[in-house]
């Protein structure tokens, strides 16, 4: 049977994505999200080229190059004494290298961008404020010949599928926030993604030109017990961040101790499991694998997964396009799992392991460790 409407749960960047993938094949789908406005709270993405190349073929990158700035670089630094340890040229040598460009912007500008895209498009629907908890479509909605769980971290849909992921706590918390323009000049670099480095935790800064702000995302080792994904963090929670940071660079403290607009991510992934059925049900973006961010490629991964699912559906009969579509992308997410996992060692290393970090890095050069990103950012995505 030939696909020729979808039910897809969940209006974040994976679901968003589905729906205007589909859509180009002629294959109309209707989005059911629970929140009844789709509204983000403060946090920046890096759109790395693998996503942007899609997102031009969906005719949404030009909504975001309007907003978004192309990093010159992005820096590896350390986070005591600000000696730069590598460099990774972006910018105009992204668009070269890997023939699309990379951007940093808010969240909320790409699915903003997304949202504008499918609310035009006569084959998408999306209905606001409707959590489906157990994958039943509701009644008045179109028969869909195929259910796309794109409903997160903490996704239900995964309840139709056996064997499917489970999420669980990586010991891992995310402090998110922004810094103003002025309070950043002349500690932070106005044109490049800079992640610091120092023992058990890294920070990751870079400008949000549409906010004239700076994103920063502090990651350390902590504990939480909330199944949610952001909140603000308590007071012990804030000063938690703080002494973890108290040995830094003092220019890095003076800035985590200005933040506004501090939320707290507790950090889960998804293990390893089935993706679909083998009928009429599958899983993309977070719900199948929600993974660290030390690679920034979740929402990377949402998009290519959106994509080719759109691609396989639009060729094949249902039951074979979702297993053509799993087959295709494990090894892939697996890879950057294992990059994650890596980078993870990398950034928090500690003691003789730092040193043998930062003297590999320094024996780089920045072309060497472009090409290292040639996998996960030269990717092409099935048409
Ligand atoms: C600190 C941090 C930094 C990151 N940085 C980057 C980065 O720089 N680059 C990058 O590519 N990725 C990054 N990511 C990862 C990225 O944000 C996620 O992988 C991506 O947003 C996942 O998108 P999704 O659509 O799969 O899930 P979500 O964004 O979680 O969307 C799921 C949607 O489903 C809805 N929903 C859930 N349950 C139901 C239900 N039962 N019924 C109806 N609706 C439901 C939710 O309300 C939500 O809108 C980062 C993540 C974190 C935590």
């Amino acid at each position: 049977m030939s696909v020729e409407h979808a039910a897809i749960v969940g209006a974040g960047v994976a679901g968003l994505t589905a729906a205007l993938a589909l859509a180009k094949h002629g294959i109309s789908s209707e989005i059911f999200e629970q929140a009844p406005s789709l509204d983000e709270v403060g946090a920046g993405l890096q759109i790395s080229p693998n996503a942007s190349r899609i997102l031009g073929k969906l005719d949404v990158l030009d909504r975001l190059t309007a907003l978004w700035l192309e990093p010159q670089a992005i820096r590896l630094i350390s986070g005591t004494t600000l000696r730069e340890l590598a460099s990774v040229p972006m910018g105009d040598t992204a668009r070269l290298r890997w023939s699309a460009p990379y951007g940093v912007l808010h969240r909320a500008s790409l699915q903003g961008a997304l949202l504008g895209a499918v609310q035009q498009n006569p084959l998408c629907t999306l209905h606001l404020g409707v959590r489906l908890e157990s994958g039943d479509i509701p009644d008045g909605s179109r028969k869909a010949d195929v259910l796309i769980g794109a409903d997160g971290a903490w996704s239900k849909i995964r309840d139709k599928v056996a064997d499917s992921p489970v999420s669980r706590f990586s010991g891992n918390i995310a402090y998110r926030f922004t810094v103003s323009a002025a309070d950043a000049r002349g500690a932070l670099d106005q044109h490049s993604v800079a992640a610091y480095l120092g023992p058990s935790a890294h920070l990751v800064c870079y400008p949000l030109r549409e906010a004239d702000r700076f994103n920063m995302v502090a990651i350390t080792s902590g504990h939480s017990t909330a199944q949610a994904w952001s909140g603000q963090p308590t007071a012990g929670q804030r000063q938690q961040l703080l002494s973890r940071f108290s040995r830094w660079n003092g220019t890095l403290l003076s800035l985590l101790e200005k933040s506004e607009e501090m939320t707290f991510w507790p950090l889960y992934e998804a293990t390893h499991g089935k993706w679909q059925n083998g009928r009429d049900t599958v899983l993309i973006g977070d719900a199948a694998h929600a993974m660290m961010p030390f690679a920034a490629q979740g929402a990377a991964m949402a998009i290519e997964d959106a994509y080719e699912l759109a691609s396989f559906l639009a060729k094949r009969p249902v039951a074979e396009a979702l297993r053509m579509f799993e087959a295709r992308r494990v090894p892939r997410i697996n890879r950057l799992r294992q990059r994650g996992a890596f980078n993870q060692f990398a950034y928090h290393a500690r003691g003789p392991v730092r040193i043998g970090r930062d003297i590999v890095l320094s024996l780089k050069s920045p072309q060497s460790l472009a090409a290292d990103l040639d996998w996960i950012y030269g990717y092409h995505a099935i048409d």
